[in-house]
């Protein structure tokens, strides 16, 4: 039995779901691609190739192939999976113990390089707004200050 299907999602439009119990640390499913090398994985991701990942210090992979069930895992910034590097292959792993018919989600830990152009809609409560790498948080400009303030701000009294 598969531990995934896919489904629609309301992340983007297609996602990736537990068809199964599935404990934390398994590994649920692998993400097969296109061996590229970092030349050719650069031009394609000039062109907004969401589906390259790291694959060591000399290539990359391309799984944008539709025979990788992989490809349908959407980004989240709370994900309930990893992805985990061995030597020739690429899994995605679950971080927590994940029930049949949640949602997979991992954080693909794009870099900061145009980084408005993926926005994020993850729901989760701390999202960053942006399909980012943690690491690139804090480079996120500050809201600004003329923003209007939320319905939670606004509605907070100071002399309660
Ligand atoms: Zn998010």
């Amino acid at each position: 039995m598969p531990l995934v299907r896919v489904g629609t999602s309301p992340i983007d439009r297609q996602g990736l779901f537990a068809a199964t119990d599935i404990p934390r640390g398994t590994r649920i499913v692998e993400y097969h691609g296109e061996k590229i090398s970092k030349d050719e994985s650069a031009r394609r991701l000039a062109q907004y190739n969401v589906y390259i990942v790291y694959f060591n210090e000399q290539y990359d992979l391309d799984g944008e192939t539709l025979a990788n069930t992989a490809r349908y895992i959407n980004h989240s910034c709370d994900p309930n999976c990893t992805v985990e590097h061995t030597a020739e292959t690429i899994w995605i792993v679950a971080l927590k113990h994940i029930q049949a018919g949640e949602e997979l989600s991992c954080n693909y830990g794009f870099d900061a390089r145009d980084y408005e152009k993926f926005p994020c809609r993850c729901g989760a409560p701390i999202c960053c707004g942006y399909i980012l790498g943690r690491e690139y948080w804090g480079f996120l400009p500050a809201p600004s200050p003329s923003a209007p303030l939320s319905a939670e701000e606004a509605g907070a009294s100071p002399d309660t």
